[in-house]
């Protein structure tokens, strides 16, 4: 989550349509049959331009509604590595911060993310866990390979509506 780098975004294509969340749900329909299409890898090579191209359009200093809203799973690699930048035991990191779900996974045991500032800055950027990093997987197969979640985060994430607009031939 958050793409909290000290890069200096730019709009680039203008700001988003206004009730962007409202049309994201309107075209729930057009990106569910755009994410079924069996010609997906040739889709996939314009993955990467888009989203650049939506990370020039949205800043996520402004919007932080990943990290307020839902947690990334917190794997092995993660706890050690995060653990050690606070220099913490990493079973105090755990009994501090983590719970484990349904499926098993170490997520975050509030909302927001206690990493997340008062500004949207993550106070652990450098050292975030790996689906922090990932998300919102616009320039990875999962976004055609898990329709269902990036579904789900075309609701809330503008980087995500950004793309699915563009791949269906629409202005966000
Ligand atoms: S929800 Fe999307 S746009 Fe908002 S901060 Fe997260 S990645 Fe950035
Ligand atoms: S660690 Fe927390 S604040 Fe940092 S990117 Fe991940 S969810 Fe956001």
């Amino acid at each position: 989550m958050l793409y909290k780098t000290a890069r200096i975004f730019q709009q680039m294509s203008g700001p988003l349509h206004p009730n962007w969340q409202k049309k994201s749900e309107e075209n729930k329909k057009k990106y569910q049959r755009l994410l079924d299409r069996p010609d997906k890898n040739k889709l996939l090579k314009e993955l990467p331009d888009l989203h650049e191209e939506a990370f020039n359009q949205v800043n996520c200093l402004d919007c932080a509604a990943c990290c307020k809203n839902y947690s990334p799973r917190f794997k092995t690699p993660d706890i050690k590595r995060i653990s050690r930048h606070l220099r913490m035991k990493e079973g105090t990191f755990i009994d501090s911060y983590l719970r484990v779900d349904e499926e098993g996974d170490y997520v975050l045991k509030s909302k927001p993310c206690p990493f997340l500032g008062a500004d949207n800055y993550c106070s652990i950027y450098d050292v975030r866990p790996s689906d922090c990093s990932r998300f919102p997987y616009t320039d990875e197969d999962v976004f055609f390979k898990r329709p269902r979640l990036t579904l789900t985060n075309a609701g809330f994430c503008p980087i995500v509506y950004v793309v699915l607009q563009k791949l269906v031939g629409e202005e966000p």
